[in-house]
């Protein structure tokens, strides 16, 4: 499939200057898919501006049409789901099968919030004084800067760009320079819906634009998701513009297995938790803590899996671990492996690159687990990115919540048992924005998905999201006759 790979700005396909070029290549195979812009400061000026014109007349666009332009996007993207996702594994390595996945899960987004774009509304307040009428508008926050991370671009897209429109924001977005196509792809899409021009502006680019995009003090919101240094850069330059900013930054997610859990199920969760999507989500459970009890059962079970996993072209039906995103990526991937094994942790099975000659063109890394992880190392610290899980073992609750709750993140993590008290309770312990038990990976459009700590702050998905976009507006009309004295304004 050809791509236009052109900057989208104001409703026009705006190219880049032959020195301002950055190739996109494929890590299944190292194939150079596009060159696209990498955006001046200039251009990324322009496209805010574009977007501050056009939210003059979108702010007055009613719900109902907004929403009508919402599922219009939606039936589109259902429509091309298929090829989104083919185009979207070349550029980032994804399975197809998650892909394909993440495609229809954009689209839901969307439905899910132009169901809200018709219902924001405020609310009557009553005031101490009779004479008085109060109440509130909830409008929408201007140009939002849209900036996304290279994992999940449809994915992470829509759970930004669905409640920015329907509460009558318009936008800048910026995808990830790793994987930008998807994202270009949806100008021809959001055209072909009928939005009005300037409404939703496209930039590509990478450390500079994305800079540029997010210290500009005309913006009303700024949307990130990526890595933590890349959130605190973004909170420094918003400091200074003091424009809000929702971050959804990275985690160190830790998968519970107490002793009462039903082991048929904690195996693949614990195996879709780290090794789905290679590890590289920021909801990767990439810790496994378990029970003392069960820990040389279940990690042996564990690595029986991880040792016939089919590893492979993410576009084949069969496989199930694609490549890394990128050679760079792989490098760091390898480097937390070198430092797990000095540390002592013990390598139970993988730790390197597949020795398997068809696959020498892509970033492709072994499913790798390591056992007796110390909980203050690095491996049990930092996020990896990648399929590499370090294994606790705990004697009790206790343990098992300290050990979780250890890390500076607080995305995601998963409790397994058949307890119905210690699920709620051990949820109410710990310190994440999700919580799941007995699943991993689970999401849905309805749920509001977040961090707190260094996994960031702010809402996606779930009413609570589109409160991002909004901002109270108190009116108060004094309904009296009287003249007031000015010195003596009324409480
Ligand atoms: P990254 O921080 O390197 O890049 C993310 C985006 O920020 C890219 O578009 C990049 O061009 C842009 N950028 C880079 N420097 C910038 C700057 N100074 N100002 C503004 N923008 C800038 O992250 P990545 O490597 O693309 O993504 C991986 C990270 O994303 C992981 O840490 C992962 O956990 C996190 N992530 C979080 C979530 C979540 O919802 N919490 C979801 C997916 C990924």
């Amino acid at each position: 499939m050809t791509i236009d790979s052109r900057m989208l700005i104001g409703g026009a396909r705006v190219d880049h200057d032959p020195d301002h070029g950055l190739p996109v290549t494929s890590p299944v195979d190292g194939r150079e898919l596009a060159v696209v812009a990498d955006a001046t400061p200039a251009q990324v000026h322009d496209a805010i501006t574009a977007a501050a014109d056009a939210f003059r007349s979108w702010r007055k666009v009613p719900g109902v049409e907004r929403a009508r332009l919402m599922h219009a996007l939606a039936t589109i993207i259902e429509r091309e789901a298929d090829e989104l996702a083919a185009l979207e594994t070349s550029d980032n390595g994804k399975l197809l099968r998650e892909t394909r996945t993440q495609a229809r899960f954009a689209a839901r987004n969307y439905r899910f919030f132009a169901g809200l774009a018709d219902k924001i509304g405020g609310r009557t307040v009553p005031l101490d004084a009779w004479d008085t009428f109060d109440y509130t508008l909830r409008e929408p926050v201007g140009v939002a800067a849209l900036v996304t991370a290279w994992n999940s671009p449809m994915q992470l897209l829509a759970n930004k760009l669905a409640p920015a429109l329907a509460a009558g924001c318009t936008v800048v977005i910026k995808p990830s320079e790793l994987a930008p196509l998807t994202t270009l792809r949806l100008a021809d899409l959001v055209a072909e819906a009928g939005f009005p021009d300037g409404v939703i502006n496209i930039v590509t680019g990478g450390v500079e634009a994305g800079a540029a995009l997010t210290s500009d003090p005309r913006l009303g919101r700024i949307s990130f998701t990526g890595s933590v240094a890349t959130g605190e850069a973004i909170q420094r330059a918003a400091s200074a513009t003091l424009v809000p900013v929702t971050l959804e930054l990275g985690g160190k997610g830790a998968n519970i297995v107490f002793d009462d859990a039903d082991l048929e199920r904690a195996v693949p969760g614990a195996v879709a938790g780290i090794f789905a999507a290679g590890g590289q989500t920021c909801i990767a459970g990439s810790r496994l803590l378990v029970h003392d009890s069960l820990h040389d059962k279940l990690v042996e079970r564990v690595a029986e899996v991880a040792r016939a996993i089919v590893v492979g072209d993410p576009t084949w039906e069969r496989t199930q671990l694609g490549p890394v995103a990128s050679e760079r990526q792989r490098a760091r991937i390898l480097e937390h492996v070198d430092r797990a094994r000095a540390d002592g942790a013990s390598l139970l099975t993988g730790g390197g690159v597949p020795d398997d000659a068809s696959l020498a063109a892509g970033s492709y890394v072994q499913p790798t687990v390591f056992t007796d992880v110390s909980p203050s190392s690095a491996l049990a610290q930092q996020e990896v990115f990648g399929p590499v899980l370090a294994v606790h073992r705990f004697a009790d609750e206790q343990e098992a919540i300290e050990i979780a709750n250890g890390t500076e993140f607080g995305l995601a993590s998963g409790i397994w048992t058949s307890d119905v008290s210690r699920a709620h309770r051990v949820a109410r312990e710990l310190v994440a924005g999700t919580v799941w038990v007995n699943t991993y990976r689970y999401s849905a459009a309805q749920a509001p998905f977040g961090g707190t700590r260094k996994s960031g702050h702010g809402r996606e998905r779930g009413v609570e999201a589109i409160d991002e976009y909004l901002a109270t507006k108190n009116v108060l009309i004094d309904l009296s006759d009287e003249v007031r004295d000015p010195f003596s304004i009324k409480a």
